[in-house]
């Protein structure tokens, strides 16, 4: 059987690690990734990028656990490594904060990040309307960076880029085996999942190079995430709202809500207002399926629904991919050759 040809529909953080995962698994396969938006204009380019795990209620706490772990480790070598600042990839040490001592004081990831411990009455004396804490060092992507770096690797590879809005998968039957679905809340449209729904997050990028660490109340809803050149600031969580304008009274609640938790932050500047849309879902889809149509077949995987931790999991959610596709490319092989004898 000739090199098998695989397409991936999106160039988000998943679509591009997808990608990357693809070609590092099954080097004679030739991919190509189709888009129609790349970075800056990607629901990462919106994120913050921290790695704190954010919970899927369908999945699996150990799969939850093993995707965010595996991604830990392949960040933290990258952060270790000369290629760090062109990845913008880096450590950050900061507080997670409670206005009252959660049920679970000790997350699922607690011994995957570094650090791991209850803040001190000391360190606790910093957050006057907060009982409770935890300190933590942990890994941040900077985008546009980090996708950039990762589109510079796939080109490296050979990988094929091209901006194209894809309609309906079927349409890519003719030119290539397998098509990988990483469309992100573009999906809801691509393959009609109901199940798929935006949660609108908007956030402040603002200049204030001395906020070094970083503090998330405890809720998730506000959050201080300093980046290499930029604090991210925010956030709203907006379920089943589509619209990616800014809204200048929620602008000022979240900044606000961050001066509360970090006073000098009166003095930012230069603010940004950013808008995307989480693609969130009960569960990640991440699985293979076989389209059927009139007797043809169409090879598909889908990886799609990070809703609020793309991030987190991305490489974890990448590799699983990658081993379907290399599933779907047994089953090619086995039904070419039976298709010989
Ligand atoms: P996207 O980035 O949306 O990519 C989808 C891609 O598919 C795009 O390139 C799009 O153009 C393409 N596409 C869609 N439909 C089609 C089509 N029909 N044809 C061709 N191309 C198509 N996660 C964390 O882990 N940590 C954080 O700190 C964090 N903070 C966040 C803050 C905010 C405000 C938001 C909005 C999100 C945050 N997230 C965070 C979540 C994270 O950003 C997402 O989970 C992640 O970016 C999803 O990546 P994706 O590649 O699936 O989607």
């Amino acid at each position: 059987m000739a090199a098998p040809k695989v397409a991936v529909v999106g160039a988000g953080v998943i679509g591009l690690s997808t990608a990357l995962c693809i070609v590092e698994t099954c080097p004679s396969c030739s991919v190509t990734v189709l888009s129609d938006q790349f970075s800056p204009n990607t629901t990462g380019d919106v994120a913050a990028g921290m790695l704190i795990p954010h919970m899927y209620p369908g999945t699996p706490i150990h799969m939850q656990k093993q995707w965010f772990k595996e991604t830990f480790t392949y960040l933290f070598a990258i952060s270790n490594s000369a290629e760090a600042s062109e990845a913008g990839i880096h450590l950050v040490s900061g507080w997670q904060v409670f206005k009252s001592t959660p049920k679970e004081k000790l997350p699922f990831w607690a011994d995957v990040v570094l650090g791991f411990r209850p803040m001190s009455e000391a360190e606790l004396q910093k957050f006057p309307q907060h009982q409770f804490g935890q300190a933590f060092t942990t890994l941040k992507c900077d985008c546009p960076p980090y996708l950039l770096w990762l589109e510079k690797r796939l080109k490296a590879t050979g990988v094929q880029m091209h901006t194209r809005k894809v309609a309906d998968l079927w349409e890519l039957h003719s030119e290539f085996d397998i098509v990988v679905n990483c469309a992100g809340i573009g999906a809801h449209q691509l393959v009609g999942d109901e199940k798929l729904f935006p949660v609108r997050g908007q956030v402040l990028k603002v200049h204030a190079p001395w906020v070094k660490n970083f503090i998330r109340d405890g809720d998730g809803l506000t959050y201080i995430y300093p980046g290499i050149h930029r604090v991210t600031l925010g956030g709203t969580r907006e379920k089943e709202n589509w619209s990616l304008s800014p809204d200048h009274g929620t602008t000022k609640d979240i900044l606000d809500r961050c001066c509360t938790l970090e006073p000098s932050l009166q003095k930012a500047q230069d603010i940004k207002v950013k808008v995307g849309l989480r693609p969130s879902r009960h569960c990640v889809r991440l699985q293979r399926e076989i389209l059927s149509q009139g007797g043809v077949k169409l090879l598909v995987v889908h990886n799609y629904g990070h809703g609020a931790g793309g991030f987190s999991v991305h490489r974890g959610t990448a590799k699983e991919a990658a081993r379907l596709v290399g599933e779907c490319i047994a089953a090619l092989r086995g039904s070419s050759s039976r298709a010989k004898l």
